[in-house]
């Protein structure tokens, strides 16, 4: 299948083919139908990095936009929780990337603010960033969480060797509309990664690559 055949719009594929994106990865072909699916169901995913599993999530992020006025432009509409800063910026590149065609976009990156400086809410369309500075964020009513209808949690397996950061996501998901779209890719699951998506993704569609 190509990407014209899996339903994306025509200002996404203009942004894929100026990354040379020419067909779709495995990762890609078989998550991007589960994910596209409306009503929206939710996803586990199995994928190392390198195959493409990052395109997978933001092309289904970037179809579910709506950026019909000025007010959503800048209205949070889907979050990507990653375990490290790094590769939250990396994503952030990759979303930048494709929804380069995608006027009004506005992505936001999660950074640590002190707090004592009173920060600005975050106007934008789409957020990437750590778990705790994105759970700071909620709390403090710089980030508003009502709006959101996709949540990604990246790296789910790195995410849980990291001290803390697990339970972190599910604060964050508890903050979410009981509707969101839960999107959950690790590239191992050992048991305690499969009981933790089972219960952060309740009920998902799975593939295993
Ligand atoms: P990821 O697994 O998301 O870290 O992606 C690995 C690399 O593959 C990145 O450098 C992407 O730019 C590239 N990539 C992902 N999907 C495709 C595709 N369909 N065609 C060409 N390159 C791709």
């Amino acid at each position: 299948k190509s990407f014209e055949q899996l339903g994306l719009d025509e200002r996404i594929l203009k942004g894929l083919s100026k990354m040379s994106f020419r067909k779709p990865s495995k990762v890609q072909e078989r998550a991007l139908p589960l994910l596209m699916a409306n009503p929206p169901q939710n996803l586990v995913g199995q994928s190392q990095s390198g195959t493409g599993k990052t395109a997978a999530f933001v092309l289904n992020i970037l179809s579910r936009l709506d950026l019909s006025t000025q007010e959503l432009q800048a209205t949070p509409q889907a979050l990507i929780l990653a375990p490290t800063r790094e590769l939250a910026r990396q994503i952030v590149g990759v979303v930048e990337c494709m929804g380069q065609y995608l006027d009004g976009l506005i992505i936001g990156t999660a950074v640590p603010t002190d707090s004592n400086t009173r920060p600005q809410k975050m106007a934008c369309s789409v957020v990437v960033g750590t778990p705790g500075t994105v759970m700071d964020m909620m709390k403090r009513r710089i980030l508003a969480s009502g709006g959101i209808r996709v949540l990604v949690l990246d790296e789910a397996d790195n995410m849980l060797d990291l001290q803390g950061l697990g339970d972190q996501c599910i604060r964050v998901k508890s903050a979410l509309p009981k509707t969101t779209q839960i999107v959950l890719f690790s590239a191992t699951f050992p048991d305690h990664v499969t009981e933790y998506s089972k219960k952060f993704a309740n009920n998902p569609n799975e593939i295993r690559l």
